[in-house]
């Protein structure tokens, strides 16, 4: 294990960040982190680049985050960067992906660590680099350090919800991407500390709002392209839609899994118009099995990820967007053949 744990037994304050659209890993491992290192004696504070959705609020600690778009905020991140003599980089592999707190963060003279998951780490923006792309969740990298320093059974209650909540959201409720072991075995010591996982599904899976549903409907209904030749779907959003369906941060969490559902569909593309710059597409690539979104992602759409989750951006309308994503799908025919 290459953490350099004396460097953090020596810090004082520190902080934590995460990538932009933070997600349920994203925030979960932060608080995780938070969590563990105030009950060492530290200070540590999460900061993220943007808002995240409502459905993780109830995690112990989200009160407490620090939004980067917040404009109450932004003193406070500028203070608590500036008196960070530690930062952990969590669930990101590119500094891009700290959006507006890549600056900051960049700017800071603390030493860096990164702990992630993702594929093909940036090697040079962090003086530490743990990196386990074999994993599910930046949590289970972290439950593999407890685990490691001989910790596990001692965490909190708090950690371990957080922890938990953190995988079970980047495997899509243990659906994905966790057939090995050792997740259960650390999901084992996560029960042990009383976690109600029951309880923390259905506080994010279960708290849909009614705009949520119905759009949920519409959008499968009337937006779906089924390109059935590809076994490849697509779904669009504008930001006039997500008006006219109220639709409230972290609605849209999720949807693009939904036509995976359909038998022998193996590519599933959200075009999502985003809500802080119109005239962006954002791109979120789904699959199952063998096909590689990150490949797709980074040859068209200027994004990456991982083999079966993945996003990417294009700067244009969403009727151009449309397209060329039916023009990325047909350039991988062969692949998606069944
Ligand atoms: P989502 O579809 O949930 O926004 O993103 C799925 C995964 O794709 C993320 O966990 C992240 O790994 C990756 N991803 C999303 N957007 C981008 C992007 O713009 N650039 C890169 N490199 N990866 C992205
Ligand atoms: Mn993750």
């Amino acid at each position: 294990m290459n953490f350099e744990f004396k460097n953090f037994e020596l810090t004082n304050n520190i902080v934590i960040c995460t990538h932009v659209n933070p997600d349920g890993d994203a925030i979960g491992s932060s608080l995780a982190l938070k969590h563990y290192l105030e009950r060492k004696g530290k200070q540590a504070t999460v900061i993220v680049p943007n808002v995240f959705p409502d459905f993780l609020r109830w995690l112990p600690g989200a009160e407490n985050v620090l939004v980067q778009t917040n404009q109450t905020h932004k003193e406070q991140i500028k203070a608590a960067i500036d008196a960070a003599d530690f930062i952990i980089v969590c669930d990101l592999n590119q500094p891009n992906r700290l959006a507006g707190l890549e600056e900051t963060v960049m700017a800071s003279q603390a030493p860096r660590i990164l702990i992630d998951h993702h594929l093909n780490p940036d090697t040079n923006f962090c003086q530490t680099i743990v990196s386990h792309p074999e994993m599910c969740a930046a949590a289970e990298v972290i439950c593999h350090m407890l685990n490691e320093w001989g910790e596990l059974d001692s965490i909190s209650f708090e950690e371990a919800t957080c922890l938990y909540c953190a995988m079970m959201c980047d495997t899509g409720a243990f659906s994905f991407n966790s057939n090995r072991p050792i997740i259960y075995e650390y999901i084992s010591h996560l029960l042990a500390r009383g976690i109600d996982k029951d309880q923390i599904y259905r506080n994010v899976f279960w708290t849909a709002s009614e705009g949520r549903l119905r759009l949920q409907g519409y959008l499968l209904y009337v937006n779906m392209k089924v390109l059935h030749d590809r076994n490849a779907t697509i779904i669009t959003l504008t930001n006039e839609e997500r008006r006219r369906f109220k639709v409230k941060n972290g609605d849209t969490e999720g949807i693009v899994n939904i036509p995976l559902q359909m038998l022998g569909t193996r590519l599933s593309i959200f075009i999502n118009e985003d809500t802080e710059h119109p005239g962006t597409m954002k791109l979120s690539l789904r699959s199952v099995g063998d096909f590689p979104c990150d490949q797709m992602a980074s040859r068209f759409f200027g994004g990456g990820g991982h083999k079966n989750a993945s996003g990417g951006k294009l700067q244009c309308t969403m009727e151009e967007a449309l397209e060329k994503v039916k023009a990325a799908i047909g350039s991988y025919a062969d692949m998606l053949k069944v």
